[in-house]
């Protein structure tokens, strides 16, 4: 969506570079209305989520574990391992068409309101540079002036706190994926022990340094799959921040007594200046913008100033502003919302009747049966079982409608302890003669805790040619 006053050479050159290909700083103005304090409000109550989130417990057990070195994951107090890879498929794409409905709807909500990205910088990196090198116009002369005594304090004070914050956060992002406890012991243990944990901890530190110190808006421009998406996702419909052209146009300063007629817009660049990608808005919808809502509140505050409607800059989708067609979902957004809909209920019953234990049962390669005696044929089977839950789990196997008999090798039942793994063997024995072949299906029930919780579908085979004859106790 473009406006009629549309710069005709803005897509020429990125708002954050020069035009020899360098650098271009930023130094967005801080501006203070409606929309700052709504988003100071869920960026604050995320940052409080995300900071405590690995070190929050549910009865014992972290409520978040990204743990992929042991491929243990805990979401919510609910522990999940590599036995529930097909719910971790269904949970991605589920996301993924969740962002698809929400993006084609909603615009890029998620970028300004809660990426971490976004929030780090904005309400936490941001303020601190402002409080200790001033406001816009102090940061850029401040970074215009030679090295002078207040240049090298004020700099190193703001690097320090970058760094320290950064250390934190990595500290943090570590808890994430190795846990409190670990986390606590590469703290507190000697150096020596813990090389490899400690490097890491440096490496992150280094990295999320760099992102807010001197990265900043070019991963949210250059570097962000999902900013890059946008143009594939949103369409006329989609409800994002943009400009009111048609009534902002023709662009003009006030002047007083002028009987020349302009739009709305006074072109006093303020939405310009503190917009945190430096793109402006009044060009149309651009893949630089992350909805920060900074521009609205900046318009806002100069139509108040000069007694004119606000919502000059505002959620509007591209025929709103055109056609005064009011928002709302359309086809294509129902679609993606619909089919989100039908995943997160797959999703939803897969984890509420997910078993606790999770058993696989596979005949012993190569076995071919074998006699009993006489009148009985036995087939030798592995089992490897899971324990998907925090708590002990006594498990047993049976076959279903007493069909067989079922005669565990080495223990009669299992007893698994938290997300424990038991790996072990058993035979099935049948009625049958030892001179004929036969194959049979059966089912074995997963008897935890004295109820049926799975069944396990398996065949019986006995080729009696190949056919090895033993005793089974
Ligand atoms: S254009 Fe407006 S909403 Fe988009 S990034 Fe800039 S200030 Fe934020
Ligand atoms: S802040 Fe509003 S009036 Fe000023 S240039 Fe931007 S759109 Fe125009």
């Amino acid at each position: 969506m473009a406006s009629k006053a549309i710069q005709p050479n803005f897509r020429d050159t990125m708002t954050t570079s020069t035009k020899e290909g360098g650098r271009k700083w930023l130094y967005p103005e801080l501006v203070k209305g409606k929309w700052f304090f709504r988003r100071a409000w869920v960026a604050y109550f995320l940052l409080t989520t995300l900071l405590l989130g690995p070190f929050l417990e549910w009865k014992g057990h972290p409520i978040f574990l990204f743990d992929i070195l042991n491929r243990t994951f805990i979401v919510f107090g609910i522990g999940f391992g590599p036995q529930d890879s097909n719910l971790f498929a269904l949970g991605i794409i589920t996301f993924a068409v969740f962002i698809f409905a929400f993006t084609n709807s909603f615009g890029r909500l998620w970028c300004g309101w809660a990426c971490p990205q976004t929030i780090f910088m904005e309400w936490v990196f941001r303020p601190i540079e402002r409080l200790i090198e001033g406001n816009s116009a102090a940061r850029k002369k401040l970074d215009e002036t030679n090295l002078t005594n207040e240049k090298i304090l004020k700099k190193g004070l703001k690097f320090l706190f970058f760094g320290l914050i950064s250390f934190g956060i990595a500290n943090v992002f570590l808890a994430y994926i190795i846990g409190k406890n670990e986390l606590y012991k590469i703290i507190t243990d000697s150096p020596k022990e813990h090389w490899g944990g400690l490097s890491i901890l440096l490496i992150f530190t280094g990295v999320f340094f760099f992102v807010f110190s001197r990265l900043r808006e070019i991963a949210c421009i250059l570097i962000c799959p999902y900013g890059r998406l946008q143009g594939t996702l949103q369409d006329k419909n989609s409800l994002m921040v943009a400009y009111e052209f048609v009534r902002g146009e023709p662009r003009g300063h006030l002047k007083s007594g002028s009987e020349a007629k302009t739009g709305d817009c006074v072109d006093c660049n303020w939405c310009v200046k503190v917009c945190p990608t430096g793109i402006d808005i009044r060009n149309g919808n651009q893949m630089e913008c992350i909805q920060c809502n900074a521009c609205i509140d900046a318009c806002d505050e100069v139509m108040t100033k000069i007694h004119k409607p606000i919502k000059l800059v505002g959620y509007y989708s591209e025929n709103e502003i055109e056609k005064k067609i009011p928002f709302r979902l359309k086809t294509k957004g129902l679609a993606y919302f619909g089919l989100w809909a039908v995943l997160i209920s797959v999703l939803g019953s897969l984890l509420l009747f997910r078993a606790p234990v999770e058993t696989v049962v596979l005949r012993t390669p190569g076995n071919t049966g074998m006699a009993n005696g006489p009148d009985k044929i036995a087939n030798l089977y592995n089992y490897e079982v899971v324990n998907k839950t925090f708590k002990t789990q006594d498990v047993n196997f049976r076959v279903k409608g007493g069909k067989a008999k079922l005669i565990m090798v080495g223990k009669e039942a299992l007893k698994l302890k938290s997300q424990q793994v038991q790996k072990g063997s058993f035979f099935i024995e049948m009625k049958g003669s030892e001179k004929s072949a036969l194959t049979e299906s059966l089912e074995l029930e997963i008897i935890t805790n004295g109820e049926v919780t799975d069944m396990v579908k398996t065949k019986f085979f006995y080729l009696p040619n190949q056919a090895q004859t033993s005793s089974i106790q």
